[in-house]
């Protein structure tokens, strides 16, 4: 890098920096600007005396946004010096035990969240700060206040400031933007852009509807008298803030690794975004000692994850047909490596975020790649356009039966029942594990049955014949007798089943439940009041079994002469015991599977439920419980220990 590319890189970051900060909409992934962050650096260290004033290295965030009153914290606030591997690691290490040699380390998550700065006056929250450039940041107190997790009064009386991060959980992430889908704005690229735009908002009644939570991570003015930060946290989590998923002390390099890799192999299973393990000097006499450099402690390190986000090429917009009719566009991407796993398609969610995004064939686009969840494409550089961009047109026909479709604005649906992908992504869905749990008969296999033309139907399933299936390329004697087997026993299954295979639109495993429980095969005679009548069934709901039933009772008819599922056993009145008539909700690992406790719970007459309402009575929690617990809390709901829960059953004499 000569002094002209060093000029351009340093605008490049803070270009970068405005959108990342100020505007919450980033132009690149973290991983583009750390790589440039770093070649910045280099350069600056083997040319000390040309280094610019507002290089990005010799700073903390940004300049803060107009709106906003600012305020300044109390002590400064910080950034972090980051590694990405081992090597940098034992660098990091040895540069610090030069410092100081008898020292230990303290290990926690590095949540990708946005930072805040609590301050605390005779045990009462008096303001909310953001980090803004670690001396001003932005005064939030008002939206801090919304945030359950963050106590308004701590027993602890002497002035303190509470550091630590807002981040918006995995689970809650994904339900504000298919709310956003459905209210047809647009959606948030990731939970850390969504958390720091919830945070920085004018009207707190945004910030209060997000739920938000707050991660500690440290503390900034303080007169505690702890030896070790991993004592002074301990104290923190007791004040009433949240533990980390995972922490751990640590003696030397390999055990720092170990539980480096334990976090990595674990991140997906937490509630929130980590993009790192932070390292910390245990020890706060030497923290002292080692102090700071202009911008980050010389006692701490952010020990960075392989990155989820990663930008590549949108080269084709297929479509794919549900068994509903519902077509949904799918990218194909410029193969990318993401963490270990090749992506080359991605989700566009709808038709209207292709056109609310402008996503056009050959953009250059980020895509998320975050657990199980499928990629998404977050964001289209549109800055990075060079004319070789082609607008997207919205298909008016379907790509598998070529009919019109029916273009309901955000959903685009193929109506006609006969289409090849409708029918055969329903027989998919009937063998499916929710429904008739049909091993055997998966994609692949149903494809291929339909397209010799040996079964059009689900009905056609039950009259295959070994005869026919060997005569099909591929199917030896003994997959195609399985195949004959697995059919066999889906008979005399459970009746839910048979309802929930039917693939009635709105009605999922829990309604099948419900009507299967409520009229066994009667079912198809239910009036609508009836059906309304049942708990947890809506108008919309009934509508659509009622229409299902209109249209399709002869077929419903001949499966259940073929399948002879058995009508549902009547439950026998479970004794009297504190969670009977009760709605339960369960979150957090246990003891046992949730499965078993749920139905164990609804042997003793509890109705066990997804999601936490008014309505909830109770909600057992097991470890890592996430934000159905804070929802909980904040609504007042009684919450127990699976312990708890044990304890109260055992005391009622069951
Ligand atoms: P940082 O995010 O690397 O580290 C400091 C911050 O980490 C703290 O302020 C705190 O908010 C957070 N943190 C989370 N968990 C923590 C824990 N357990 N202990 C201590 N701190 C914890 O530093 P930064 O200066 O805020 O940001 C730099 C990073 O931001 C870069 O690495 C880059 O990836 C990203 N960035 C991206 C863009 C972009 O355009 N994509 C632009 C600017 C910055």
């Amino acid at each position: 890098m000569n002094y002209e590319d060093y000029k351009k890189a340093v605008a490049q970051l803070n270009l970068y920096s405005h959108h990342y900060y100020v505007l919450d909409d980033p132009l690149t992934t973290d991983e583009v600007y750390d790589k440039l962050y770093h070649e910045v650096l280099e350069y600056e260290e083997s040319n000390p005396d040309k280094v610019l004033k507002n290089s990005p290295t010799l700073r903390v965030g940004d300049v803060i946004a107009d709106g906003f009153t600012k305020a300044s914290h109390l002590s400064r606030m910080w950034s972090l010096e980051d590694v990405f591997d081992g090597e940098g690691l034992r660098a990091w290490l040895n540069k610090t035990y030069k410092l100081d040699s008898n020292i230990s380390f303290y290990c926690e998550p590095k949540f990708d969240g946005a930072s805040l700065n609590l301050i605390y006056e005779d045990g009462e929250l008096v303001q909310g700060i953001t980090r803004g450039d670690g001396t001003v940041g932005e005064l939030i107190t008002q939206n801090v206040k919304t945030i359950r997790s963050i106590p308004l009064t701590i027993e602890y009386k002497e002035r303190i400031e509470i550091r630590g991060e807002v981040v918006i959980f995995k689970d809650e992430f994904e339900k504000i933007n298919e709310l956003r889908i459905k209210n047809n704005e647009a959606v948030f690229a990731n939970p850390r852009n969504a958390a720091a735009g919830s945070l920085r908002q004018l009207d707190s009644s945004i910030t209060a509807s997000r739920n938000l939570v707050f991660l500690p991570y440290g503390v900034g003015e303080n007169s505690l008298e702890h030896k070790l930060l991993s004592q002074k946290m301990e104290y923190i989590y007791e004040l009433g803030f949240r533990k980390p998923p995972q922490r751990a002390k640590c003696k030397d390099f390999d055990e720092i690794q170990s539980i480096y890799e334990v976090m990595n192999k674990d991140r997906d299973s937490y509630p929130m975004m980590l993009d790192g393990m932070v390292i910390k000097v245990d020890e706060i006499a030497s923290q002292i000692d080692m102090g700071y450099t202009v911008k980050n402690p010389r006692f701490s390190v952010a020990y960075k994850f392989p990155a989820v986000e990663k930008i590549t090429t949108l080269k084709e917009i297929v479509l794919q047909v549900g068994r509903s009719g519902a077509v949904t566009p799918v990218a194909i991407v410029e193969p990318t490596d993401i963490d270990g796993v090749v992506v080359e398609r991605a989700t566009l969610h709808n038709f209207d975020e292709i056109d609310r995004k402008d996503i056009r064939l050959n953009d250059k686009v980020i895509i998320l790649r975050s657990g199980d969840v499928i990629p998404k494409i977050i964001k289209v550089l549109t800055h990075e356009r060079d004319g070789s961009q082609l607008a997207y047109k919205r298909p008016t026909k379907c790509p598998v039966c070529f009919s019109e479709l029916l273009d309901e604005g955000v959903l685009l649906k193929c109506q006609n029942l006969k289409c090849e992908a409708r029918v055969v992504n329903s027989i998919i869905y009937f063998a499916s594990k929710p429904c008739l749990n049909i091993d055997g008969l998966g994609s692949k296999i149903v494809e291929a049955l339909f397209s010799s033309g040996l079964v059009k139907s689900v009905i056609d399933l039950f009259s295959l014949t070994l005869e026919a299936l060997l005569k099909l390329e591929g199917f030896k004697e003994k997959k195609s007798q399985n195949i004959l087997n697995s059919l066999e026993s889906a008979k005399g299954c459970e009746y839910w089943r048979f309802i929930n295979s039917l693939g009635v639109e709105h009605i999922g495993e829990v309604a099948s439940k419900t009507l299967s429980d409520n009229f066994g095969s009667s079912f198809i005679d239910a009036t609508k009041e009836q059906i309304v009548a049942c708990d947890g069934i809506g108008e919309e709901m009934a509508e659509s079994v009622l229409e299902f039933v209109r249209v399709n009772k002869e077929t419903i008819l001949k499966l259940q002469d073929i399948l002879k599922p058995q009508e549902p056993i009547q439950k026998e009145e479970a004794k009297e015991n504190p969670f009977k008539a009760k709605t339960v909700v369960l979150t957090g690992t246990m003891s046992e599977s949730r499965g078993v406790i749920k139905e164990m719970l609804e042997r003793l007459g509890a109705k066990v439920s997804g999601s936490v309402s008014k309505k909830t009575d109770f909600l057992v929690y097991g470890e890592d419980a996430g934000s159905k617990y804070e929802k909980a809390k904040g609504l007042d709901i009684v919450c127990l220990t699976e312990e708890g829960m044990r304890k109260l059953i055992s005391e009622s004499g069951l």
